[in-house]
């Protein structure tokens, strides 16, 4: 039996305007594939033929422009239409692509792979917790296994159950059938924690749910605010051997995750940036990073915004103090080419005199170098600038900007919460309630095309029924 497995994923956020590129795609074919992908194993020692196809994923970014859609989804399908007779199809998604034009990518890429491929063949998708699931992803799929870990560190995991779960349906003559339905809320991602309650036993039921016979996946999914289409909201997802106890285990969990939508706050301190960068320059610590989370280049913004550097340049503080990752094209270009301690104006800000720190590299998502970077000294406000858009996730990227991490008190980086990586040094984190494309604060997005009524935008009643 043959089973094709490949990998498609670019976290959408429509409200921004920094459209994935190339370099925000870590691109592998063929073979590959499997230095990411952990499955291969797993199909080949069941005795499955394993097909690669490809894997792409990229940093979260704006709606993915059709060509960028059209050349990696072609290069699936062409995978599909030359292998025919495939039994199973494994594909490793996010489930919140937008696409210019088009709408989900994850479900206009399942509806061109089943024109191609019979209901008999079976597809399998691994997708984040954070997917917003279309209406007819459902008819498509006949296994989802979403990952139950946010913040995510069960990826891996994942992709080993929704591949088990396409061997044991294969190896049974099993076509299961996936049940969606909708659940009318959308809480702060960065409040839904799985490892606290009441996320913690809900997701714990889905795990109990999955060990059941006939029970191919149960799935919470929290939905990501950032996408402006009609399939942005939470959802509950079970995949069963029976039509009707999907449909009933998908309702139930509906229901649950629904009864919680109140519970959810701040484990951290979350304030408005004026306020963290009081508590940053007062606080007894010795470093205090602040995440602009309105700015949240991992959420796909475009990392370009001054707030915090500005409210730190008139603080004009006695504390050493890191501004990590302004998106800055013009400005590396205008002072590249300067030396080290060569005096400028940065043309930010009405013009803020400033010396040349150092020069650099930007350490990519893929862990390539993708350009340079240019930092700068206010002062004590050290300030990075990148020619294309950064992710300040963990030290390597400090180090490629030629900048010393730990010599610094307070470090601002354009994330939601703090990323593992540089959790280690630090002693506070302050998430600061900015602006920008991916604020956290529903109601300032302005979105239009969501189903209406939203929890928390409007306080109703609601059933599956
Ligand atoms: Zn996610």
């Amino acid at each position: 039996m043959k089973i094709i497995a490949g990998s498609f994923r670019s976290e959408s956020n429509s409200l921004a305007s920094a459209h994935p590129q190339l370099s925000d795609f870590e691109y592998l074919r063929g073979e590959d594939i499997f230095r990411k992908l952990i499955v291969k194993d797993l199909f080949t020692e069941a005795g499955f033929t394993v097909i690669p196809s490809i894997y792409a994923a990229s940093l979260p970014s704006g709606t993915v422009r059709i060509n960028f859609f059209e050349y990696y989804a072609g290069q699936i399908l062409d995978t599909v239409r030359e292998n025919p007779d495939a039994d199973g199809i494994w594909l490793y998604l996010h489930g919140a692509m937008e696409v210019d034009g088009i709408g989900s990518g994850e479900l206009e890429l399942l509806k061109r792979i089943r024109e191609i491929v019979p209901d008999s063949c079976l597809i399998s998708l691994t997708l984040d917790l954070h997917a917003n699931i279309p209406d007819a992803l459902a008819e498509y799929a006949d296994i989802i296994c979403a990952y139950k870990t946010a913040p995510h560190v069960d990826q891996e995991e994942t992709q080993i159950r929704s591949a088990k779960a396409l061997i044991s349906a294969l190896r049974n003559g099993v076509k299961p059938h996936t049940a969606m339905v909708r659940v009318p809320m959308l809480v702060k991602g960065d409040t839904m924690l799985t490892a606290y309650e009441p996320l913690r036993s809900l997701e714990e039921e889905t795990r109990a749910l999955e060990a059941e016979d006939g029970i191919y996946g149960a799935n919470l999914f929290f939905g990501q605010c950032w996408v402006d289409a009609p399939n942005t909201s939470a959802s509950a997802v079970v995949s069963a051997s029976s039509a009707e106890r999907a449909e009933a285990l998908a309702k139930d969990l509906a229901r649950k995750l629904w009864a919680t939508r109140k519970d959810y706050r701040f484990l951290i301190e979350a304030e408005e940036a004026e306020e963290c960068v009081r508590r940053a320059l007062s606080g007894p610590e010795k470093r205090i990073f602040i995440t602009d989370s309105g700015d949240n280049t991992t959420a796909g913004a475009e990392g370009d915004r001054l707030e915090l550097l500005s409210l730190f340049l008139e603080e004009k503080p006695s504390k050493k103090v890191c501004v990590a990752g302004i998106t800055g094209k013009k400005i590396v270009d205008e002072f590249g080419g300067l030396p080290d301690g060569a005096p400028v104006t940065l043309p930010i800000l009405g013009g803020v005199p400033a010396s040349i720190l150092s020069h650099g590299e930007i350490l990519g998502w893929t862990k390539e170098i993708i350009g340079r970077s240019l930092a700068f000294s206010v002062g004590n406000v050290d300030v990075i600038f990148t020619e294309y858009r950064s992710a300040f996730i963990e030290k390597g990227n400090f180090d490629h900007a030629n900048t010393d991490l730990p010599s610094y008190e307070v470090v601002v980086v354009k994330l939601g919460y703090l990323f593992d990586g540089l959790k280690p040094f630090a002693d506070r984190e302050l998430f600061a309630l900015t602006g920008g494309t991916s604020c956290v604060e529903l109601s300032r997005l302005g979105l239009k095309r969501i189903v209406r009524p939203m929890y928390p935008l409007e306080d109703f009643e609601w059933d599956p029924a």
